[in-house]
């Protein structure tokens, strides 16, 4: 089979742009919450497109999505890729629906030429990656994954107390297959960045390493209300500047680990909130991202550290604690390769880079070979009605895709 086939970028482009009409926003984004009535919508254009590529389509008991186009080899596993169909409220046109569209217009590619693949293509929608109608995100490729229960996730409630079972059945795509428990061959996601490294470095293409570990603290400061003015300042065990200090160290701990360290205070909640009190209590949040476990762990060390410093020297008590652990996560050697490989042999520049953001493709690396594909959107802004990438660079990602799918699919087992 030749290995020159290129995919056709004007109707990948044309099939992004007719999804982005459901659920359109005046702003020019997309606002299609999972399992609401527009998401069936674009299941359905979905499902209509893989059944005219002559796709075989199946729907599992979360309602994710597969299309599967035959190989010469149907005992193999499957070579999948996909992403979600479901947006944020205020989301774009790119986020999730290219890395549907992506595997879509492979399957379409090789239908034109009539290429066969040793394995099995597959190309998948996975249900409510975003999170935001039902948490947790990603719920669903993470039964796929074994990370959550079949239950767990069905019964995820919306902020109306529907559930995630209930909706899959209103809307018909509560489906008939078990979730997971099958082997995959290799699953690959294209999506956009979501950040501005590519757009900055002038790349098209990012061979996306792994994803960042994310580690999230709860930290209450305790000192002692006391009135504004008769207190003199030494006298003070203010609990805001005891927390204010923190917050410092977490900045400074982030930038002590550059490149890759991000380290955010993004919610404080101040007690009592009264202008001429001395607050006696402060509840903040911690946010740190890193992709190798090592840094992370000192990271945590050196916030342990500083906290228990500044707390001592103010007089203040001090409860931290860990909530959540996400695991930085490291692609598949041979499927990063393919990525990069493609994207080296089709002349695209391109970089590797590591996902800031998790993605399904996070969970799927639990039970399959994995990489991520990874192209420019303007000004790295996403999960915004303005959310934009350029027809050349989601062509090129789409590329790349295609090429490092033929080969895995046609690797020898
Ligand atoms: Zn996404």
């Amino acid at each position: 089979m030749s290995t020159n086939i290129r995919i056709n970028g004007d109707r990948l482009w044309q099939s992004l742009m007719r999804l982005a009409e459901i659920g359109a926003t005046e702003k020019g984004g997309v606002c299609r919450l999972a399992l609401t009535d527009l998401d069936r919508e674009a299941r359905d254009l979905f499902v209509s497109w893989c059944k005219d590529a002559g796709c075989t389509v199946t729907i599992d008991k979360m309602g994710n999505i597969f299309a599967r186009r035959a190989g010469r080899d149907n005992s193999l596993p499957p070579i999948m890729t996909g992403s979600h169909l479901d947006t944020q409220p205020t989301g774009g046109k790119f986020d999730g629906a290219y890395g549907v569209l992506a595997g879509l217009e492979v399957i379409r590619t090789l239908n034109d030429h009539g290429a066969e693949t040793q394995a099995p293509v597959e190309v998948v929608a996975w249900t409510n990656e975003e999170g935001s109608r039902f948490a947790p995100a990603m719920v669903a490729s993470g039964v796929f994954g074994g990370a959550f229960d079949l239950e767990y996730a069905l019964s995820r409630a919306d902020t109306e107390g529907k559930t995630m079972g209930e909706e899959l059945k209103r809307i018909g795509y509560f489906g008939d297959q078990e979730v997971g428990g099958r082997k995959v061959g290799a699953f690959f996601e294209a999506h956009i960045e979501q950040g501005p490294i590519l757009e900055a470095e002038k790349k098209q293409v990012g061979v996306v390493q792994g994803v960042q570990g994310i580690r999230w603290y709860e930290i209450v400061v305790t000192g002692q209300e006391a009135h504004a003015g008769p207190t003199p300042m030494k006298r003070r065990k203010d609990a805001l500047v005891g927390a204010a200090r923190m917050v410092g160290h977490v900045n400074r701990i982030g930038l002590e680990h550059q490149p890759y360290a991000c380290a955010t205070v993004g919610m404080m909640q101040v007690s009592p909130n009264s202008r001429n009190t001395i607050p006696g209590k402060v509840f903040f949040t911690v946010d740190f991202r890193h992709p190798d476990e090592a840094i992370l762990n000192k990271m945590d060390a050196a916030l342990r550290k500083a906290c228990e410093d500044e707390a001592r020297a103010i007089g203040l008590s001090l409860d931290l604690k860990e909530i959540w652990y996400s695991p930085p996560v490291k692609f598949a050697r041979e499927c990063v390769s393919a990525v990069e490989g493609a994207a080296k042999s089709l002349g695209y520049a391109h970089m590797p880079i590591i996902s800031g953001a998790g993605h399904d493709a996070v969970y799927l690396s639990r039970v399959a070979p994995t990489a991520m594909v990874f192209v420019p959107c303007e000004d790295g802004i996403s999960h915004n009605e303005i959310e934009n990438a350029s027809k050349d660079d989601v062509a090129a990602g789409c590329d790349v895709l295609l090429r490092a799918m033929i080969e895995r699919a046609n690797a020898p087992a």
